[in-house]
């Protein structure tokens, strides 16, 4: 057990879980020091109000000395563990963790947790939902909604913990063990802060580190990098999900149901009355179902619990019909691989736009899905010159300066029956403060757009 009475702690980092981190061992008797590189006023009013609980806040820089004068460093997931502190504090022995990590420490439920690079938060999220409809006390959190330490803060015993847990979280752990791991796909991301593909690669495997004989693996059987990191994967007992194929003992798609041989009886789940489309979210309800299998879940109330998910919000979500044209939200896909999903589960032709903030992938994974799918490919941002350089000869392509600016040029070049799409396969901060603000605006713009339309229409209807 970790003990943090009188302990001199750093906390790295002044977001969300670092603040609750810096209160919550504040209450434990630790001798709390906050850092952030933004400056004082830059930071939020819940950081600044740390400071009249007796935290000390070192803001506008990172000191070497309070680094290497800590007995426990715990970093937040938004900095890097490779800052140059950071590393000769571990050089000297300091152990540095990470939020997560810390609040393993304290947590006494069982934990399911979920990575992989896209769908963790719609799967936490279903998890959890399916655990509520069948009467669990849950706690979902991690790097949705609340850390993980809140939970502690709590102080409620629930049944289970659903944890969304991405790689930068990862990093820091030591002893982190779920009792239930999902990793529903790897591919390539965040390479403006991992060093390398494969040092993303192994953050993301580092979930199953300390998992051993009692504990569940649930893996994606169509990802070759994921069957791989299986294979290394001894005591526990591996699920494997796949859309493509059978799976003995796992869960697959057959037909228009998902079937689970989970359990020695076969059951099956219709994906007719699913309301979220597309299809990714047929693998990340698979993943969904075997870990509510696992937790001994009814069928009927896991069945109940995924009809009734409506998806969350910015993620392929259908914002309004203008002439008959679907506008779809997908400002959270800042990767290829969303968008490659995203593009795949549509049939009609569809206008993209994407762009935004680059992180270093590339986007040749594209080139095949936009050839074949994307009538016309609208760039907005800082990475719209190296996009049109991978993508741009494919399509018809179009820059524009701002989003409001390539909705319109999206709407003027529509014809019933496409689809316009938000999928930017890139952050979004060289524009907006994040993706939620940018898929507010496209949003917003949309339904300007509509009016604007409803009134045209209105107009020649009165003229004729
Ligand atoms: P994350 O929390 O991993 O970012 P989200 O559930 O928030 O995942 O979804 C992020 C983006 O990825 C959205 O654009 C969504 O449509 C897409 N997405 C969701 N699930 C998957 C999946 N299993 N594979 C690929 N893309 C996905």
């Amino acid at each position: 057990m970790l003990t943090i009475k009188d302990k001199k702690v750093l906390i790295v980092g002044l977001g969300k879980s670092g603040t609750a981190c810096a209160r919550f061992l504040k209450e434990g008797g630790a001798v709390v020091t906050a850092t952030d590189c933004k400056s004082i006023d830059d930071l939020t009013e819940e950081a600044k109000g740390l400071k009249p609980l007796g935290i000390h806040i070192e803001a506008g820089r990172h000191r070497v000395e309070t680094f290497l004068g800590s007995d426990l460093i715990v970093m937040s997931p938004g900095v890097s563990m490779n800052i140059q502190p950071v590393k000769l504090a571990r050089e000297k022995g300091i152990k540095v963790l990470s939020e997560i990590e810390l609040a393993y420490n304290f947590i006494k439920a069982p934990i399911i947790a979920i990575t992989g690079t896209n769908g963790k938060t719609t799967t936490t999220s279903l998890i959890g939902e399916i655990l509520r409809k069948s009467q669990r006390e849950v706690f979902v959190g991690g790097n949705i909604g609340n850390p993980l330490i809140e939970y502690i803060s709590l102080k409620k015993e629930t049944d289970y913990v659903v944890a969304e847990i991405s790689s930068f979280q990862l990093e820091g752990t030591v002893n982190f063990k779920p009792n239930i791991a999902v990793l529903l796909n790897i591919s390539p991301d965040h390479l403006d802060r991992h060093s390398s593909y494969q040092d993303y690669i192994k953050a993301k495997e580092r979930i199953f580190l300390n998992q051993n004989k009692g504990d569940v693996a649930i893996l994606n059987a169509d990802d070759p990098l994921i069957l791989k990191i299986a294979d290394s994967l001894k005591d526990v007992r591996k699920i494997y999900f796949s859309k493509k194929e059978r799976i003995d003992k796992g869960i697959y798609l057959e037909g228009d149901s998902i079937v689970s041989e989970i359990h020695s009886q076969k059951c099956f789940f219709s994906t007719e009355a699913f309301k979220i489309k597309g299809v990714h979210n047929i693998e990340n309800i698979m993943a969904a179902i075997a870990a509510a299998q696992i937790c001994k879940c009814n069928n009927e109330q896991i069945k109940d619990a995924i009809d009734n998910f409506t998806g969350l919000e910015h993620r392929m979500e259908f914002v309004q019909e203008i002439s008959r044209v679907h506008y779809y939200n997908d400002s959270k896909a800042t990767n290829a691989g969303a968008v490659e999903k995203s593009l795949m589960s549509f049939d009609q032709p569809i206008i993209l736009i994407a762009g935004g903030k680059d992180k270093g992938t590339g986007y040749d994974t594209l080139r095949g899905l936009v050839k074949e799918k994307v009538k016309r490919l609208i760039l907005i941002g800082e990475a719209k010159e190296i996009i049109f350089k991978d993508l741009g000869s494919l399509t018809q392509t179009l820059k524009a300066d701002t989003l409001q600016e390539a909705v319109e040029l999206a709407w003027l070049d529509s014809s019933p029956g496409d689809i316009v799409l938000l999928s930017p396969a890139c952050s979004s901060f060289d524009m907006f403060r994040d993706y939620e603000e940018r898929g507010k605006v496209f949003k917003a713009t949309v339904t300007e757009l509509r009016l604007k339309a409803d009134k045209i229409r209105k107009e020649v209807n009165e003229a004729t």
